[in-house]
């Protein structure tokens, strides 16, 4: 948890990466300064949440390396879970931060990584599914204990015992969702400027993060590999060798 000298005044952060995914500039003014942190009144900085890891690039030209959310409240969504929103984004930088408050600045992401992030959201959102779907089958219910996304995977933790003979048939299930899948559509729920609906064809699902606009844009061979963990419960990966020659 970040120090509450740094973002207990400070307003909730504007996300600026929710109007638009694809942008990797803007500026923003320094709100609050404390050792290697900042606050700004807004961010192009995705801030590690919802399982996906934070982005990483520069402010000024001064590299960001993490960037977390502090404060917030809670948000009850339409699946029963509770979100946090309207948190202040803290963006930890390799060096003790030299800004000022009022300052203005000019961020930019690392927008490899992060592109490579919006490809492995929008496939954990397939495995998501299509685990769901075989357990459905199997008689289960999908129940989930945590999840991580990052550049190169991404994993959920399921409250289930998936026996490895499903490896084969969810991951022939996402390799056809990645191909079939229609232009994802993003809806703000109704009272956050945080929380949304992803919608791509009959998949639904409330998220805050950030993903592809089309599955098109997710080129390469899927592998969804498995190990249990702990009593009942299975850890899915889902891994994208990307296609290198385009
Ligand atoms: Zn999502």
């Amino acid at each position: 948890m970040m120090e509450a000298a740094l973002w207990s005044s400070c307003p909730p952060t504007e996300q600026l990466y929710h109007d638009d995914p694809y942008g990797t500039t803007a500026t923003a003014t320094v709100i609050s300064v404390r050792d290697h942190y900042a606050v700004f009144d807004r961010s192009i900085f995705y801030a590690e949440s919802g399982g996906q890891v934070a982005d990483q690039g520069t402010i000024d030209g001064a590299r960001v390396v993490d960037v977390q959310k502090a404060g917030g409240r809670p948000f009850q969504l339409p699946n029963g879970e509770v979100a946090t929103v309207e948190s202040v984004f803290c963006h930890r930088f390799a060096e003790p931060c030299t800004l000022t408050p009022g300052q203005q600045v000019t961020m930019e992401i690392d927008w490899d990584r992060r592109f490579r992030n919006m490809q492995m959201h929008t496939l954990a959102h397939f495995l998501f599914h299509a685990t769901g779907e075989y357990l459905q089958a199997n008689g289960q219910t999908r129940s989930t204990r945590g999840c991580h996304i990052s550049d190169s995977s991404a994993r959920f933790d399921f409250g289930s015992a998936i026996p490895s003979e499903a490896v084969a048939v969810i991951q022939a299930h996402v390799t056809e969702l990645l191909a079939s899948s229609p232009e994802a559509t993003v809806t703000a729920l109704p009272g956050t400027h945080d929380v949304f609906v992803w919608r791509s064809g009959a998949l639904e699902i409330p998220c805050g993060g950030t993903h592809v606009n089309h599955p098109k844009e997710i080129r390469g061979t899927v592998t969804v590999r498995r190990r249990t963990k702990g009593r009942n419960g299975t850890r899915l990966y889902v891994e994208l060798d990307r296609d290198t020659h385009i």
